[in-house]
């Protein structure tokens, strides 16, 4: 049976490292990036490194970068003048199994780790940040929350979909529920023979509603309850009485289509309930806090892309007063500083990984890096640009891009704020 792991694979299979080590753990780990006569000891689970990955996450931060250059970039301005996705990224996604990053195989999904899905999105945010976010909602929230919670027939029905053709939109915020989420206003009444519900009301900022074939939804089935009537359902866009709203004209992420999206009277199978009626708020609060994780990954990907991808290459070129302007001490102490930022937020994301795939907890981590990585990016697109002088601030390269790409990441899942709160709440806990 074709999966789609195979294109991943496929990709760099050619070129993958040669001095792979095999580690005596429960997955083998990739050596390629530790030179082999520096490593003359055995790793023990113990002391393998933070940035070292496995052979699978190896290869698709690999096939995601050489994909992501090659293919991506080309287009990235134009997609970004023109605020709109083209069609062939999206296919492209599908078809090279990027969209499908943790769906298992029988699913025809590539059945990888978490944090290939997060590599993913960090190799996509280097080069465009508003095709990360697609991908980035699509693995972390919505297909994760459809293998967690979703019935078996609910997964046999959209899993294959999520991994092959089918983009989605998570659905919660409302005009008047943003931070304080579950005070939204949008409700499910079921049916008196509780075959259906009627979902009625409008979500907002809802990102790659224009590109999504369903819809993850947070609607309240029971509003007597409070949030504990907050209910999720897979909504197929088609379903009649949904309106797509007019994308929303933003000052960054332009190519991602973010939009209201109104509910009147659309009747929705009981099928469709993700999980259990009245426990949406806890699948909600959840899912998010993994999705952090994904966000602190573009955040990442765009620091990076910013000081790597732009500003070192040029800071080693250009020439004033008889020297590469990347050899003055005044700019090499900034670059290390802002490397030494972007080292530290890489860590910090990759921990909170390895902490969700050891079931072990990382809420406050997942915050962390969250908070922490969004100053990162902005204080690196920043730089970036003072870095590359006057043609900084034109659109003659991406930093100015990057630069209003990244303001959106202390604000969407989770002001900055919202996290800080998050974090202080756990960290006070231990004191009482
Ligand atoms: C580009 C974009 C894409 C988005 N995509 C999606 C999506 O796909 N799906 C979706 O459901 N939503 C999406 N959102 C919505 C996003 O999650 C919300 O904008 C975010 O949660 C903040 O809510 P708000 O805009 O209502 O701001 P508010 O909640 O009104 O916050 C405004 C300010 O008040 C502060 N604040 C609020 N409450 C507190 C508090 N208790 N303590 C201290 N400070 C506080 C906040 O930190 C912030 O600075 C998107 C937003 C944007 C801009």
């Amino acid at each position: 049976m074709f999966t789609l792991r195979r294109p991943i694979a496929s990709i760099l299979r050619k070129n993958l490292h040669k001095n792979v080590t095999a580690l005596s753990i429960g997955h083998t780990r990739s050596l390629s990036s530790i030179p082999s006569d520096d490593f003359d000891h055995e790793l023990t689970e113990k002391t393998s490194p933070i940035t070292v990955f496995t052979e699978d996450e190896q290869m698709t931060r690999d096939a995601v970068r050489q994909w992501a250059r090659e293919e991506l970039q080309p287009i990235v301005r134009d997609m970004d003048n023109e605020a709109k996705l083209r069609p062939e990224i999206l296919q492209a996604l599908f078809d090279q199994g990027f969209m499908g990053m943790e769906i298992p195989a029988e699913y025809n999904g590539s059945e990888l780790s978490f944090t290939s899905a997060c590599l993913a999105v960090e190799e996509i945010s280097r080069v465009d940040p508003s095709t990360a976010i697609l991908v980035d909602i699509h693995n972390t929230l919505n297909n994760n929350a459809v293998r967690f919670w979703g019935s078996e027939d609910l997964q046999k029905q959209w899993l294959p979909r999520l991994a092959t053709d089918t983009a989605s939109s998570f659905c919660l915020s409302e005009a008047d529920s943003g931070s304080d989420a579950f005070a939204m206003k949008t409700t499910a009444t079921a049916s008196p023979d509780g075959s259906y519900y009627t979902i009625n009301g409008t979500k907002l900022w809802i990102s790659n509603a224009k590109e999504a074939g369903v819809f993850l939804l947070f609607a309240n089935a029971d509003p007597s309850k409070g949030y504990k009537g907050i209910t999720a359902f897979m909504v197929d866009a088609n379903t009649e009485g949904i309106h797509v709203g007019k994308p929303e004209n933003k000052l960054g992420l332009k190519a991602s289509s973010t939009c209201p999206l109104t509910f009147e009277n659309v009747q929705v199978d009981a099928s469709q309930v993700l999980g259990e009626v009245g426990l949406g708020y806890k699948y909600c609060i959840n899912i998010l806090n993994e999705g952090r994780i994904g966000i602190a990954a573009q955040q990442i990907g765009i620091a990076k892309g910013c000081l790597y991808d732009i500003a070192l290459p040029y800071m080693m070129e250009r020439k004033q007063f008889g020297s590469a302007i990347g050899d003055f001490q005044g700019m090499q102490h900034q670059y290390a500083q802002m490397a030494t930022e972007i080292h530290a937020a890489e860590v910090m994301m990759y921990n909170a990984c390895r902490l969700k795939e050891a079931g072990l907890p990382f809420v406050k981590e997942a915050s962390m890096v969250k908070l922490f990585s969004s100053q990162v990016s902005e204080r690196t697109a920043s730089k970036t640009i003072e870095w590359l002088g006057g043609i900084g601030f034109t659109k003659d390269l991406m930093a100015e891009k990057m630069y209003r790409d990244c303001k959106v990441g202390s604000i969407y899942e989770g002001s900055s704020n919202i996290q800080l709160q998050t974090i202080a709440k756990l960290i006070s806990a231990e004191y009482k």
